[in-house]
């Protein structure tokens, strides 16, 4: 049984009902919708086709909108393409112009105000360098540094300029408020910076009811300066390794994603190990050997999930890639290895208790080698809690609603199973057991544990373990 959750982004290899069927039967936990791309609309057919299509299959997925943010862009030009070469000058243009092999404008009119001589500006997603000579009002003068060639809308990094954008676009708003209406489980934040962006874009969730949770893509320099903030301020982080490796070189990337991991692996903030991870079979039938062991190794550094970008969204195999992930994954769960988990009362969100009391149904589970660790729970934190630190046994996450649920499709090791409320606490109890039986997870005559939070006026909180024969 794989434990390692998988995110697959949705696009036009994916939309259709049969081949949404096909990979999320090959095993997707979460369906990623990339406001980047494609009309509102769509997505909230995609959202609402994946639901069906799980809950047909008696499983419950989980929904991720992924907002733009503030990616830089240069701008159009007359050609397809331009060949900027080494050593020529280049204009970064404030006015809106038909680019061509010497100027061009940009996303940020505003750009040249924090541009001084010297300064190293980015172009076609980081392969193209300039170094700015001069500024001339709205306009910035540059030596190409390192020549490439340049496409229509490429992404732009500008290192000096990235503090002054503004993190919350027109765009990340509409799409944040497509989010909320379709109740989506998670919302990615692309190109956050620090813990204040995190706390803006909460500041935008319903006050009440079921909330998306935020996913804070780590793909800025500045980001990974303040990673303990915004882990803290987040609910789950993603290492973004197609920005990072633009924004910082591409060199430093492995070691960021195994701090990454680290650190949230000791707070039990969940993860997601994303892009190019098996790139190659977007137009392949088999991955490279260097995907293989670049699964494998997220798998090993702890990561809770891997994240599919174009390999399901426009790739010519998305169901092989989904089955070759799964398959990568779960032999590489096999690797015996030393997880970090958390330490416990040091939990950031302070919930000393449910924290101690997660740890201690671990410990008992794995003493008595129980089948399987039953976490009825409102919030889904119980189950998140005892997932951290890692059981050799099934986690099962237990409510009566998919909205609950699907939270936890990206928390490594956790089963969702749908089970109807009851007030009596006690059949409540005997009710999830039977569910883990039906589910498989656990056989007549076999020891569980079940992690609960008391229903009395402290309701929410995880107070108890109880271990009983199914
Ligand atoms: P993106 O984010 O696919 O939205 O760009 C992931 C990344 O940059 O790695
Ligand atoms: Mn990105």
């Amino acid at each position: 049984m794989r434990r390692t959750k998988i995110v697959a982004t949705i696009g036009p290899a994916t939309s259709d009902p049969t081949s949404m069927l096909s990979i999320i039967a090959a095993g997707v936990d979460v369906v990623r919708l990339n406001a980047s791309h494609g009309t509102l609309e769509q997505h909230r057919e995609n959202a609402s086709r994946a639901r069906t299509i799980a809950t047909d299959l008696g499983r419950t997925i989980g929904v991720l909108v992924d907002l733009p943010g503030p990616k830089l862009r240069s701008g159009d030009l007359a050609a397809d393409e331009v060949e900027l070469a080494i050593g020529a000058s280049f204009t970064l243009r404030g006015e809106r112009i038909s680019g061509d092999a010497t100027q061009v404008s940009t996303t940020l009119p505003e750009l040249a105000q924090w541009m001084h001589p010297g300064d190293e500006v980015f172009l076609a997603d980081g392969a193209i360098v300039l170094e700015v000579v001069s500024v001339d009002g709205a306009d910035v003068s540059t030596i190409i540094r390192r020549g490439g060639i340049l496409r229509s809308r490429k992404g732009m990094h500008v290192p000096k300029a990235e503090r002054h954008i503004e993190p919350f676009t027109e765009r990340d708003r509409v799409a944040l408020e497509m989010a909320i209406e379709i109740r989506a489980d998670f919302v990615g934040l692309s190109f956050v910076r620090n813990a204040e962006d995190i706390d803006h874009v909460r500041s935008l969730l319903p006050k009440r009811g079921m909330k998306p949770a935020l996913i804070a893509k780590i793909e800025t320099a500045l980001a990974v300066d303040n990673l303990e903030a915004i882990m803290i301020a987040t609910d789950a982080v993603m290492v973004a390794r197609g920005d990072l490796g633009i924004q910082l070189p591409a060199r430093r990337v492995p070691l960021i994603q195994k701090d990454i991991i680290r650190m949230c692996n000791l707070a039990g903030r969940t993860v997601i190990t994303a892009t190019q991870m098996l790139e190659s079979m977007t137009r392949a039938p088999l991955p490279t050997r260097a995907e293989v062991n670049d699964v494998a190794n997220a798998v090993i550094d702890g990561t809770d999930a891997l994240m599919l970008s174009e390999e399901t969204a426009v790739g010519s195999h998305p169901a092989d890639v989904v089955r070759t992930m799964a398959e990568v994954a779960e032999a590489a769960e096999h690797w015996d290895r030393h997880h970090d988990t958390p330490t416990g009362v040091e939990a950031p969100d302070n919930d000393k208790v449910a924290w101690a009391v997660a740890h201690a149904a671990v410990h008992a589970a794995e003493d008595l080698k129980v089948a399987a660790i039953l976490c009825p729970t409102r919030s889904g934190q119980t189950a998140r809690r005892v997932a951290a630190f890692r059981p050799t046994m099934p986690v099962a996450g237990i409510s009566p609603t998919h909205e609950v649920l699907g939270g936890l499709c990206l928390v490594w090791g956790v089963t969702p199973l749908v089970v109807p409320e009851t007030a009596d606490g006690g059949q409540q109890l005997r009710l999830a057991v039977q569910a883990a039986r039906s589910a498989g997870l656990v056989r007549d005559g076999e020891l569980v544990a079940l992690v609960f939070g008391d229903a009395g006026p402290r309701a929410g909180s995880t107070d108890s373990v109880r271990i009983v024969r199914a």
